[in-house]
């Protein structure tokens, strides 16, 4: 390991491998430090193994940020098909699964790959296990001590991540940095994660493993995915993308029917009078969530014989089911970190800390962050690719 470079980076996940391919590629000599023994384990394990590498439509207003306009240019100046070119010039075979989002048909480790040999066609020096003791700056230049060397480099990029899954070597030490030359945080919360439920709320614990498609609702916000109940609570895509808008005490909406007009309980009764309330909802539902719900609504006897003011009243029930989570499983389930270094202290376009030159932070570091579905990771690449082109 040498001891001076053009440009170190910190954090070889996403956006520090694109940071550090994108310099070293300019011709900078980049080295690429991380404390873990593998580069981009994180990488390896989305999107179920495949990554879910980036989502056509990564649009601005699908970003979580206390300013909500910071994405933009890093996001307009490297988009999902500048992505896709690279995924593509390198015979990596994808398909589109769902909602915009791009998949590998093979293997995550493609993505890893990939990345890797541009940075070595950059000849970006990697170093791995290697711990970060202490940073400094010292006459224009930042010392970075680690494993008993001390690096030099006027660049110094902060890509070290949030704190989600700890025990995948995920930590907060970007958030110490940003604190040590005197930039703000936006609190920190799990993100895209389940929800916990109380004891109160036995209808939800006894259908643990089963899914069903939903419109989800907290305050203004809605999503239209598949829900999933766990022993513990919620999951599945459309709770994980709420849970990035909700905060503690607020209640949850689900629309258990999606597809079903207004007036379709009571237009059950007209076609089906002699039906009863449970037999109808099981057309539409699994089995368990049938019984469980039907055992709630407590509605006996053949459809004819209830009034339609009962029937509305029980559709807009199913329609808004509202409960109150009692929390999520936290940083060691979340997917992502809500929050993060304040992006009022940092250039849009660079991503360089306004008040420390030569000090940049990208990736989920940052206070921005992506829905499900392949939008964090292109956070990541055109965060880190912005950055990469001015260090
Ligand atoms: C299970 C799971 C599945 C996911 N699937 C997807 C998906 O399919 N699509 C998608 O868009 N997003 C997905 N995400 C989110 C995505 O992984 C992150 O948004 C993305 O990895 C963030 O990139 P990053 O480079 O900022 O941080 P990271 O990828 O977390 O990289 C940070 C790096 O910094 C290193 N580091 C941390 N602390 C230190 C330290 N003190 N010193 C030195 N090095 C340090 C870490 O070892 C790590 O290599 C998933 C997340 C999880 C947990």
């Amino acid at each position: 390991m040498e001891n001076t470079y053009d440009t170190v980076i910190l954090g070889a996940g996403a956006a520090g491998l694109m940071c550090a391919l994108t310099a070293g590629q300019r011709g900078q000599r980049v080295l690429l430090l991380d404390h873990a023994e593998k580069a981009g384990k994180k990488i390896l394990i989305s999107g179920g193994g495949r990554c879910n590498f980036t989502n056509t439509d990564s649009r601005p207003e699908c970003y979580l940020s206390n300013n909500k306009h910071f994405a933009k240019s890093a996001l307009s100046r490297y988009t999902p098909d500048d992505f896709l070119e690279m995924v593509e010039r390198h015979g990596i075979a994808w398909h589109e699964k769902t909602l915009g989002q791009l998949f590998c048909d093979g293997s995550a480790k493609q993505i890893l790959a990939m990345l890797l040999e541009e940075c070595a066609v950059g000849h970006v020096e990697i170093a791995l296990g290697h711990k970060v003791d202490a940073i400094q700056h010292v006459d224009g230049e930042y010392l970075v001590k680690s494993n008993g060397q001390t690096t030099r480099t006027p660049s110094l990029v902060i890509a070290t991540g949030g704190p989600s899954i700890p025990k995948m070597g995920a930590t907060s030490f970007a958030y110490e940095v940003a604190r040590q030359f005197g930039l703000k945080i936006i609190e920190p919360t799990p993100a895209l994660v389940p929800f916990t439920l109380s004891h109160d709320e036995q209808l939800f614990r006894a259908l643990s493993g089963v899914s069903t498609d939903v419109i989800v609702r907290c305050g203004k916000v809605e999503f239209r995915e598949a829900a999933l109940f766990t022993h513990k609570g919620l999951s599945g895509p459309a709770i994980l993308q709420i849970s990035s808008y909700w905060k503690r005490g607020q209640s949850i909406g689900i629309n258990f029917l999606p597809d079903q007009p207004a007036g379709w309980l009571i237009d059950a009764k007209r076609t089906r009078p002699r039906s009863h309330f449970r037999a109808v909802l099981g057309q539409y539902l699994p089995d368990r969530l049938t019984q469980a719900l039907a055992e709630r609504i407590n509605l006996a006897g053949e459809l004819a014989n209830l009034s339609d003011k009962i029937l509305t009243e029980i559709e807009n029930k199913l329609a808004n089911w509202t409960f109150t989570p009692n929390g999520t499983e936290g940083f060691a389930k979340a997917e992502v970190t809500l929050g993060g270094v304040d992006t009022n202290g940092l250039s849009s376009k660079t991503m360089e800390a306004k008040n420390q030159p030569g000090l940049y932070f990208i990736g989920e570091a940052v206070d921005v962050t992506g829905w499900l579905g392949g939008y964090n990771f292109q956070w990541a690449w055109a965060s880190g690719r912005a950055a990469g082109q001015v260090v």
